[in-house]
C-alpha cells in the first residue's frame, strides 16, 4: 500500500507515523515540527533566557547529538550561544570512540568544544580504576553510581571552565519515565519529590540545569536523527548492562505495549509529587570540603571519592540515607538506530 500524503505540507509523501499522535508526516515537516515543540518546551518553561551561554553536555551519543543539533538550529530564536562539553570518564575502548564522534559534531557545526576528564578533575581516577576498585566489593552495579555523580560534577567544573550561564542536558522522556519508576522502586520519595519539572533552578551555587528534550520520546529523538542525518556515537558503554536502569527500561516497555501514554504519564506524575510534612529531608546544606549543596556533610561527589580514596569504596554506597542507590543515569547510545540509508520502518 502506498504511503499517504503528509498530513502538514500535503504535498510529499508520508515518511513517519508520529509514535504519539499517528499523524502521517513527511521527513521534513517531521523535523520542523520536532524543533517547534523543543522551542515550545525552551521558552514556556523560561529555561534559557535570550544572553545565556549554554553548556551543551556532550557525550556523542544521539540524545546529546539531537540535542545539541535542534539548539543551534533554534539558538538564532533564542538568542543564546553554545560551547559543547564533553567528559572523558575514562573508560577504555569506549569512551575515545564517542569523543571523537563530539569532535566530528564539533567541527562540522563550527561550535566551541572543552573536553573535561575524571583523571584530571578527581585526582587521577577513572571510570576503569573506580571498576577494579570496586571489583571485589561484590557490587558490580556500582560503577554507573559513581560515574552518574561524578559526571554531573564534571560537566558542572567543565561548564563554569567555559564560562557558562546554565546546563542544558539530552534527557528524553523515556529516561526520564526510567528515573521516577527507579524512584518508585526504591521507594525513594525524597528523589521523587524533587524529580519534577524540566530542571533545577540552580541552588547552591550550582549552574541552572534543564532538559529541554524532556517530553520528546526517544523513538522521534532516534527518527530526528535519522531525517537530519546526524552522525552520532552508538555503542554500549561497558559497564552499562549491570545497571538496574536496564530493568527499570524492561518494565517501561512493557507498560507502554500496553498503554502508550505510560512515558509522559510517567514524566507528569513527579510534577505533582509532593512529600507528607513528615516525610520531608531537612533543607539541604553545604558539603563541608567543596562548598556544593549537600544532604549530609559532604556532597555525593566527596563522598564518594572519600570511599575511594581510602580503599574503601563500599562505606560510599548504601541505601537511603546512608549512602547512594544504585543509578545509572540514562545509556545514551542505542544500538536500534536505524541505518540512515534505509527508510525508516513505521509504515
Ligand atoms: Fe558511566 Fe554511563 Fe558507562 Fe554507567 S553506563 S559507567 S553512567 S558511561
Amino acid at each position: 500500500m502506498p504511503a499517504p500524503q503528509c498530513a502538514s505540507c500535503h504535498q510529499a509523501r508520508a515518511a513517519l507515523r508520529r509514535p504519539r499522535s499517528g499523524q502521517a508526516l513527511c521527513g521534513a515537516c517531521f523535523c520542523a515540527a520536532f524543533e517547534a515543540e523543543v522551542l515550545h518546551t525552551v521558552v514556556a518553561g523560561r529555561l534559557l533566557p535570550p544572553g545565556a551561554v549554554v553548556a551543551v553536555g556532550a557525550s556523542g551519543g544521539k540524545d546529546s547529538t539531537v540535542l545539541a543539533h535542534v539548539l543551534r538550529e533554534l539558538a538564532p530564536r533564542l538568542g543564546i550561544s553554545l560551547h559543547l562539553v564533553a567528559v572523558d570518564e575514562g573508560i577504555g575502548g569506549y569512551r575515545d570512540a564517542a569523543l571523537a564522534a563530539v569532535r566530528r559534531q564539533a567541527a562540522r557545526w563550527e561550535l566551541p568544544l572543552t573536553v573535561v576528564a575524571y583523571a584530571d578533575l578527581f585526582g587521577g581516577w577513572t571510570m576503569d580504576a573506580v571498576a577494579r576498585s570496586t571489583a571485589g566489593s561484590g557490587r558490580s552495579r556500582a560503577c554507573c553510581t559513581f560515574c552518574g555523580v561524578l559526571r554531573r560534577r564534571a560537566l558542572e567544573e567543565g561548564a563554569r571552565l567555559v564560562g557558562a550561564t546554565h546546563v542544558v542536558t539530552g534527557h528524553n522522556a523515556d529516561d526520564m519515565a526510567e528515573t521516577v519508576l527507579m524512584n518508585f522502586l526504591r521507594g525513594d520519595a525524597g528523589r521523587l519529590a524533587r524529580g519534577g519539572g524540566l530542571g533545577s533552578p540552580g541552588e547552591g551555587g550550582a549552574l541552572p540545569r534543564c532538559r529541554p528534550l524532556q517530553l520528546a520520546s526517544q523513538k522521534e529523538v532516534v527518527l530526528y536523527a535519522h531525517f537530519r542525518r546526524l552522525d552520532y556515537f552508538s555503542e554500549e558503554c561497558v559497564y552499562a548492562p549491570e545497571a538496574f536502569r536496564g530493568h527499570a527500561r524492561d518494565l517501561l516497555k512493557m507498560l507502554e505495549a500496553a498503554r502508550p501514554s505510560a512515558v509522559l504519564d510517567l514524566v507528569h506524575s513527579a510534577e505533582r509529587l509532593a512529600l507528607a510534612p513528615a516525610a520531608r529531608p531537612p533543607p539541604p546544606g553545604a558539603c563541608s570540603r567543596c562548598g556544593a549543596l549537600a544532604s549530609r556533610a559532604l556532597c555525593q561527589a566527596c563522598a564518594l571519592l572519600d570511599g575511594l580514596n581510602r580503599g574503601r569504596p563500599r562505606l560510599a554506597i548504601g541505601k537511603g540515607r546512608r549512602g547512594l542507590d544504585e543509578e545509572g543515569p540514562p545509556r545514551e547510545p542505542q544500538p536500534s538506530r536505524p541505518p540512515t540509508s534505509q527508510p525508516v520502518p513505521d509504515f
